[in-house]
């Protein structure tokens, strides 16, 4: 059925628009919005080697590159040491950089959650969280990194804190990878998980996305299935998804069991209607054989009822079962009338689903004073930033010698 035009569907065309190419693109990054020099983060190790060679330097070099960024961490080409000045500055004169952004802010909450605030090339700032987790079991910890994917987020979910300052760009893979190392540079500890659930659409800027995955997976050794992506539901994009066969989750926020209540709480629902969002779920299960996991965040009074508990279980009952249920009670954030639901309402909903053998979980709200709610602290340190920014003065790199 076709997706009816409304007034939210003017990203969902543009995304629509930006994923269809993704799949026909060249694997070394061309410059784009928000970027004025190419990054060598998010490089693999034979596009390093191939760069090298078309710079006129032995292969092996590129080798080097590869452990300057992922091993050494190097920041800045100029810190590269290990490579012969002539090829720094060739790298610098081919216009490219090593792709990391400097912190600028870190909060910590007293669970030892902390939320990083890196300041883009243009100005932009984004938020990544690190949360720690130990398993005392196993003796083990874990520390999972909270992603973002874009510059603030075109859907505007009504809870969301990060709609609601607006949005500027999609971030380049290598925004979406250093993320991940500024966490384990903060924590000193290794990233074990990631969840594509900070800022932004992550299926609005899947080629990035994607990138990053393979980045993260591939440079960073992070297992795929300790990798989940979450979307609110992008027309036509779990399909493309499924098509990659990643081993990862899918988690996809629902956040209401009919398409009414649904549309009142994510307005993009509009141009996706339930119906064909839960097909696409179910497709996806069956091609890829990885259970969906839904995404629930629980509104007092509004979706957090027995009954509404009772129509969610019907839903994927109906799609053929094989599903996780996350509830998210609300994290209250500013300018948002929305109220936390009690904790023995989050029970009776737990109660109702596992009744019906949904398993369900609810995630632990952690770190509650470091502003938890996604897109909270951005919009603390930056009100306005999406409109009225100018790009940032020219930020060339100058060569220091070794
Ligand atoms: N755009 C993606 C990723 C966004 S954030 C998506 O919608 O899935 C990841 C999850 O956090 C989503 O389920 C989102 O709805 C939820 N979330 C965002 N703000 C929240 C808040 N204030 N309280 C509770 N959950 C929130």
């Amino acid at each position: 059925m076709a997706a009816p035009q409304h007034v939210r569907a003017a990203p969902l065309a543009r995304a629509l628009r930006a994923t269809a190419t993704a799949t026909a693109s060249a694997p070394v990054p061309i410059k784009s919005q928000g970027t004025s020099r190419r990054a060598l983060l998010g490089l693999s190790e034979p596009q390093l080697r191939q760069l090298a060679l078309d710079l006129g330097q032995e292969s092996y070099r590129g080798k080097q590159l590869h452990d300057l960024l992922y091993k050494s961490r190097a920041k800045q080409i100029q810190d590269f040491n290990h490579v012969p000045k002539a090829f720094r500055e060739a790298l610098l004169g081919a216009g490219w950089s090593a792709g990391r952004s400097p912190v600028h802010h870190a909060i910590t909450a007293s669970d030892g959650t902390t939320k990083i605030l890196l300041k883009l090339e243009d100005n932009r700032l984004i938020e990544t969280v690190g949360i720690p987790v130990d398993d005392d079991n196993k003796g083990s910890s874990r520390l999972t990194a909270c992603v973002s994917s874009q510059v603030g987020c075109p859907l505007r979910c009504s809870f969301c804190a990060t709609g609601k300052g607006g949005f500027a760009r999609n971030l380049q893979p290598h925004e979406i990878v250093e993320q991940v190392l500024a966490i384990e540079e903060t924590f000193k500890h290794r990233v074990t998980n990631v969840v594509f659930m900070g800022m932004g659409e992550p299926m609005m800027n899947l080629k990035s996305v994607l990138e990053a995955h393979r980045c993260f997976n591939k440079e960073l050794k992070i297992g795929q299935r300790m990798m989940t992506i979450s979307t609110v539901g992008v027309p036509n994009t779990i399909k493309m998804l499924a098509s990659h066969k990643l081993q990862s989750t899918l988690a996809v926020s629902l956040h209401a069991p009919n398409q009414k209540l649904r549309e009142t709480i994510v307005p993009s629902a509009k141009s996706y209607p339930l119906g064909a969002l839960m097909d696409d779920c179910k497709n996806y299960f069956l091609e890829t054989g990885r259970r969906v996991s839904f995404e629930y965040t629980l509104l007092a009074g509004i979706n957090d009822e027995k009954q509404h508990a009772e129509e969610l279980a019907e839903l994927l009952r109906t799609c053929g079962g094989g599903y996780h249920v996350n509830l998210i009670p609300y994290n209250p954030i500013e300018g948002s009338e929305y109220k936390r639901p009690y904790r023995k309402v989050v029970q009776a909903f737990v109660d109702a689903l596992e009744a019906r053998k949904i398993t369900v979980s609810v995630r632990q709200t952690r770190g509650l004073d470091a502003n938890a709610a996604c897109g909270q602290l951005r919009n603390e340190f930056q009100k306005n930033p999406l409109l009225e920014i100018e790009p940032s003065p020219s930020t060339e790199p100058t060569l220091v010698p070794a």
